[in-house]
């Protein structure tokens, strides 16, 4: 039996495939197309993480979709909030309608003949084959491994007697009421949960080897709360994204080009918080730059005050190794512990673990080259959704969805049914996709697409350079190859506009 057919397909539904459906459905109207998602619900992110206290460490104003207001009083928001937001677009919009949950994509094989993707998945939980085709793919699958998250091989690690937990296997069934217990890391996850636990644990220890960037911040924006109370929802979303995107803008301007200012700035207000006997140095201080990796926020200073009463301490040393009770540190000092919880970053995956071939060939992605930060050279009809580092996934994401929707429409008024990024300058230095220090970055560096010294192969971080770039810059940029008019009647293959198109054209 031929497997069924979509012009495009989109796989996951998280944050970036539900915003990524709405654009289409706007700007594409025509276009057929069908979410493939692997798990049994919407939300992504969202919904696999549950450890107490899952939040949002960037504000919902940028991190909601510009066409959907973020109505809740909170910036800094919530996870079940974030996915009811999510899950309620999805309906609002009859997106819900067009998912395939249980769809596990695990091969894409694109035919210049037909030319179309062939994309295999397994179903449900005994993976049976299931199979479609489409002319167009979406990449909407994160940036990490659902299977499990990133836990260094430390010492020792099976004699401990109590319970470690990895954040992104958090239950309910976790007891952390009553007990000693350490998180090791400091990165975003760590901050987030360590003041929650720490409302109802004995003790909490946030373990890290070197210190992060933590600077304390308002969990509700006042100006947004104002600006709600004359103008309608979308009005006010609108003026306090822009007023964020600016501000975060301005505020990652410094931190590269002043960065002891930005520093002076994050350090006297932890201090503030912490007081002058704290040792911020030690404790807060890193040895990188702001924004060098990624910052993160304390919610009304959350951290900090639970620093201050005594429930949280913080110890910067490093593991010599697990120990039957608890952790033994390089410095001969040990950790006693319930539980210990592994805050130690994520598995970066690209494609949704899924193998890419282009005519037989097998395509591994970290020798391709990033075209707009979103397509991959000599990969045809395929776009890839990866967000910001230095500001909300969701500016970019949704960036990326509306020149797909561009792309595809300028391919139907053309007639085209390929469009293949092909590097032709031998100049193009390939360089690191980010230049964050980050160990989850570094340790997967090799599996990611790279960028290229100079656009349209170089990938930014600065929202509004990309907004031009994704509305106005030219398709037809000699480096995007499109080719194949349709051949159907009516069809521009059949009338003399069409036959002119006829073939690859690279003008
Ligand atoms: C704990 C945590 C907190 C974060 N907080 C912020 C924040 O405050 N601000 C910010 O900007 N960013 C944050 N991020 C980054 C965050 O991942 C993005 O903001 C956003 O949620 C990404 O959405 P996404 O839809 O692209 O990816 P995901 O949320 O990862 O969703 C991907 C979806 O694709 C599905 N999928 C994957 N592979 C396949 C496959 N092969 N077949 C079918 N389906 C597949 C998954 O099941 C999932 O549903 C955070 C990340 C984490 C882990």
């Amino acid at each position: 039996m031929k497997p069924e057919h979509v012009d495009v397909l989109i796989v996951g539904a998280g944050l970036s495939g539900i915003g990524a459906a709405y654009r289409l459905q706007e700007k594409c109207p025509s276009r057929t197309y069908a979410i493939l998602e692997s798990r049994a619900c919407i939300g992504g992110t969202w919904d696999l993480f549950r450890y107490p206290g899952m939040r949002s460490d960037s504000d919902m104003f940028t991190l909601g979709y510009p066409f959907q207001p973020w109505t809740e009083r909170k910036s800094i928001a919530d996870g079940p909030s974030i996915l009811k937001y999510i899950r309620e677009t999805a309906r609002e919009h009859g997106i819900d309608r067009k998912i395939r949950f249980n769809h596990r994509v695990r091969r894409a094989s694109w035919s210049s003949r037909e030319p179309r993707w062939l994309v295999e998945a397994e179903r449900g939980p005994d993976a049976e084959p299931a199979s479609l085709t489409c002319n167009f793919l979406l990449m909407c699958s994160g940036y990490y491994s659902y299977a499990e998250g990133y836990t260094p091989d430390f010492p020792g690690i099976t004699r401990f007697r109590g319970r470690i937990v990895h954040p992104q296997n958090w239950t309910d069934a976790v007891d952390y009421a009553n007990k000693q217990v350490v998180v090791i890391g400091s990165g975003a996850t760590a901050v987030t949960l360590v003041p929650e636990l720490a409302k109802s644990a004995t003790h909490v220890t946030m373990l890290q080897r070197s210190p992060t960037y933590v600077a304390p911040w308002p969990d509700e924006d006042a100006i947004a709360n104002a600006l709600r109370r004359y103008l309608p929802a979308k009005a006010a979303c609108a003026i306090t994204r822009w007023k964020n995107v600016l501000a975060g803008m301005y505020f990652y301007w410094l931190c590269k080009n002043r960065p002891e200012r930005a520093k002076a700035m994050i350090l006297d207000a932890v201090r503030a918080e912490l007081g002058p006997d704290y040792d911020v140095a030690k404790h807060f201080t890193p040895r990188y730059n702001p924004w060098d990796q990624r910052l993160c926020l304390a919610p009304n200073g959350d951290l900090f005050k639970s620093i201050k009463q005594g429930a949280t301490t913080v110890v910067t040393d490093e593991i010599e190794s697990f120990t039957e009770t608890g952790i033994k540190l390089r410095s001969g000092r040990e950790l006693e512990a319930d539980l210990v919880v592994t805050a130690t970053g994520l598995n970066l995956q690209v494609m949704g673990g899924a193998e890419i071939e282009v005519d037989g060939e097998s395509v591994t992605p970290g020798r391709t080259l990033s075209y707009r930060a979103t397509m991959s050279s000599d990969v045809p009809n395929l776009a890839a959704v990866f967000g910001y580092t230095n500001a909300s996934w969701t500016l970019k994401a949704d960036l990326i969805s509306c020149y797909v929707c561009r792309l595809l429409n300028y391919m139907q008024a053309h007639g085209y049914r390929q469009c293949t990024p092909r590097n032709r300058d031998p100049d193009i230095v390939r360089l690191p996709p980010v230049d964050f220090t980050s160990g989850y970055f570094q340790r997967a560096m090799d599996k990611l697409p790279r960028q290229g010294s100079r656009k349209p192969w170089r990938i930014y971080q600065n929202y509004v350079r990309d907004l031009m770039m994704y509305r106005f810059a030219p398709l037809h940029d000699g480096v995007l190859e499109f080719s194949g008019p349709s051949a159907g009647p009516g069809s521009p293959a059949t009338s003399p506009a069409g036959r002119a198109l006829e073939g690859v054209r690279t003008s």
